[in-house]
């Protein structure tokens, strides 16, 4: 637990970018507030770690797993044609992964996702149906 850094401290920190939908066995999932690619999110593990490397190896794969897991939810919510996965941390030093739905034709298809563009944000309502779907999918067994 680090007290500046956004995934262990949430609040104002996450507040900045996030918003966090819930958590799974080995990481917390959060919708990413830039919703140029429909259904983005993070999976940060729920460990302060600099890396995947860093992780044992039962963590990693739990980590893996839930990643997977939201992967498969967002597969199933928004069937985007791909899911990029992106996990740069230069300056952000705990383990965490992009999920970027991409779409054929649409927002930045063929290419590397943007960190934050900061294009498209939506409304308190719309952010809360969203996280009402995802919520819904992942915490249903
Ligand atoms: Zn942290």
């Amino acid at each position: 637990m680090e007290e500046n850094c956004s995934y262990c401290a949430e609040g104002a920190l996450l507040d900045a970018f996030g918003i966090k939908i819930c958590e799974l066995p080995m990481s917390k999932v959060i919708l990413f507030k830039e919703q140029s690619h429909r259904g983005r999110v993070i999976v940060a593990c729920k460990q302060h770690v600099d890396d995947i490397t860093d992780l044992s190896r039962e963590d990693r794969i739990a980590f893996l797993e839930d990643v997977n897991r939201v992967a498969e939810v967002l597969h199933e919510l928004f069937k985007p044609d791909k899911i990029n996965f992106g996990a740069y941390g230069d300056t952000m030093h705990h383990l965490h992964f992009h999920l970027v739905p991409k779409y054929r034709d649409g927002y930045e298809w063929g290419g590397v996702f943007a960190m934050n563009p900061k294009e498209r944000f939506l409304s308190e309502a719309e952010y809360g149906e969203l996280i009402d779907l995802i919520r819904g999918k992942l915490t249903r067994e």
